[in-house]
Order: C-alpha cells, then structure tokens, then sequence
C-alpha cells in the first residue's frame, strides 16, 4: 500500500521510484564495498575498517541504496 501511493506520487511529481532492499546497506562501505557489523561504530557513525571511509551512517547508506537502486535502473529492459 505505502509503496503503490508512493509510486503515484513519484509519478506525478515525474519522478521515478525504484524499490531496493536495504539489508546489509548500514554495515556496507560506500567507498570500497567491505561488509562488517564492525564498520558501524555507533548508531550514527560509520568507519569503515579496511578502507578509513568516515561517515554519518545514514548518509553512507543512502549512498549505497542509491547505487543498487541505479544498478535495477540501469539492468532493467529499455521500456
Ligand atoms: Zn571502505
């Protein structure tokens, strides 16, 4: 139900609206790609341990939902 109103509202705002699950996007680094719990610090910081990306952990996540939503957008068939 949220998702069928919000695609309306993308739609009519001329936008598009891609789906993408969010498992794993607040452990993943945007920067390099390493998965760990241990790259969450905190609930708001995110470290990365291989790399040394730092971030705010919401940001580093949006990063990575934007990406895989880019990923669907880019593998879908040409409409
Ligand atoms: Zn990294």
């Amino acid at each position: 139900m949220f998702l069928q109103v919000l695609s309306h509202e993308a739609e009519s705002a001329g936008r598009d609206l891609i789906a993408v699950n969010p498992a794993g996007t607040s452990h993943t680094c945007s920067r390099c790609g390493h998965v760990a719990k241990d790259n969450r610090v905190t609930q708001a910081t995110f470290a990365c341990v291989t790399c040394g990306h730092a971030a705010n952990t919401d940001a580093n996540a949006a990063v990575n939902i934007l990406r895989a939503g880019l990923a669907r957008r880019q593998a879908a068939p040409a409409a």
